[in-house]
């Protein structure tokens, strides 16, 4: 993961363009993703495709000559969808249009405008207090064109044509925690997901953020009814501990399961209530498709002080938080997978579980294995009236889900319960 982080941190990504076809492609070396183009100005609810931007070369020569701020240098250099430029203007009317970061002066500020036609270029405040007086040269060679915005996605079939959805977003320039610590989870639960069986069919998708996920919502309206469980992925990669934001719903299937699998971990975690802000589950979650999509991340976005700038570096991410955290969304998959209901065969009292092969016949026994696993047993066949799922099971009991699963596998082998 941290390798492909590596491979894609150089490329000059935004909403639409270049930078995404060949993000994309380079995904597509790992899984067999379907690219999708949709037109400059196709209607999507509320929104419209913009034009497509793409860019070769940016740059500012101070009034000796020096070439002072360069994109080749640090594609965040540019504001994000910067329409072309190439005059001579002085240090006051090139100052509208700087950004910077007073409180935090060594780093360069991420900046886009992509619904407002405008130019700019983002630096380190610290390089912005050496500028003096005098004309500067810019020049931007960018083009906004009628083109389109593209998108990736992959759909492992599984057994049944319910779906787990994975969101990730696919349109910041360089940086590595916001968007593509994303990426490259996604792209690896895929390459996993893709070799299992799964029960779930799984959604995969690479899409620009805001107005992706709202062109794909708008494209696939019918679609969204098969979503049973969702999760938005970013900023995984960052050595803060985790942090789940629940869905619109508030108590989905995938609320319980990620919360269950962090209190498992043992580790420090923090879980939110839904807020309007955040990622694409501000569009998977807005209240006409409502669907059950949460956002499992370490720090989460604003607090963090390399947010949106040039300190979300590949120093900043590293790939034991990688690892861990895609572990924690295998977890979460495993629990989603298995999460069933049983019924007990014989719930007229407790079976003899020693007819069974499932009980230490010699009584008084304290050999902790054993009691530990009938105590589980007893647990699942008390519970099993129908109404409860082994994941309520699991939550009453206080036993892992995977304690709880495997003691269901083994009443179910001896035929003491029945999925319905
Ligand atoms: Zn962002």
């Amino acid at each position: 993961m941290y390798d492909l982080i590596e491979e894609l941190f150089p490329i000059c990504r935004s909403i639409t363009g270049d930078g995404v076809r060949q993000t994309l492609e380079i995904i597509k070396k790992h899984i067999p993703l379907e690219i999708h183009d949709v037109s400059t100005g196709t209607q999507v609810f509320d929104w419209t495709i913009p034009k497509e931007w793409n860019i070769q070369d940016a740059y500012v020569i101070d009034p000796i000559g020096k070439k002072i701020i360069d994109f080749k240098k640090s594609n965040l250099h540019v504001l994000n969808y910067s329409i072309p430029i190439k005059k001579k203007i002085k240090l006051d009317e090139l100052k509208k249009h700087l950004f910077t970061l007073p409180d935090l002066p060594d780093l360069i500020p991420y900046r886009t405008s992509y619904y407002k036609e405008d130019w700019g270029f983002c630096l380190t405040h610290n390089e912005f207090l050496t500028l003096e007086d005098g004309e500067y040269e810019i020049f931007i060679d960018s083009s906004l064109t009628d083109g389109s915005l593209t998108y990736g996605e992959f759909l492992i079939k599984g057994e049944i044509s319910d779906e787990i959805l994975i969101s990730c977003y696919i349109c910041h320039p360089s940086m590595c925690n916001d968007s593509l610590s994303g990426v490259v989870l996604a792209t690896f639960l895929a390459k996993q997901l893709v070799s299992m069986n799964t029960k779930y069919s799984i959604r995969v998708l690479f899409i620009p953020e805001t107005i992706g996920a709202i062109t794909w919502l708008s494209l696939n309206r019918k679609n969204t009814r098969s979503i049973k469980h969702g999760l938005v992925i970013t900023c995984v990669g960052d050595s803060g501990n985790l942090t789940y934001k629940k869905s619109r719903k508030g108590d989905a299937e995938i609320d319980r399961v990620a919360e269950k699998v962090l209190k498992e971990s043992k580790s420090p975690f923090t879980i939110l209530d839904f807020f309007p802000t955040g990622s694409d589950e501000r569009q998977f979650c807005s209240p006409g498709f409502n669907l059950p999509v949460g956002s499992l991340v370490r720090t989460i976005y604003d607090p963090s002080p390399e947010y949106h700038t040039s300190g979300d570096n590949l120093l900043f991410v590293n790939k034991e938080s990688l690892g861990d955290t895609f572990e924690k969304y295998m977890e979460i998959i495993f629990i989603l997978e298995n999460n069933r209901k049983y019924i007990n065969k014989k719930p007229m009292c407790e079976p003899q579980l020693g007819r069974y092969g499932l009980y230490n016949l010699v009584g008084g026994s304290k050999h902790v294995d054993s009691v530990h696993n009938q105590i589980i047993l007893l647990w699942i066949l008390n519970m099993s009236d129908g109404n409860n799922s082994l994941l309520d099971i699991s939550e009453k009991s206080g036993y892992t889900f995977r304690e709880i699963a495997y003691g269901a596998e083994r009443l179910l082998k001896v035929d003491l319960i029945g999925e319905i």
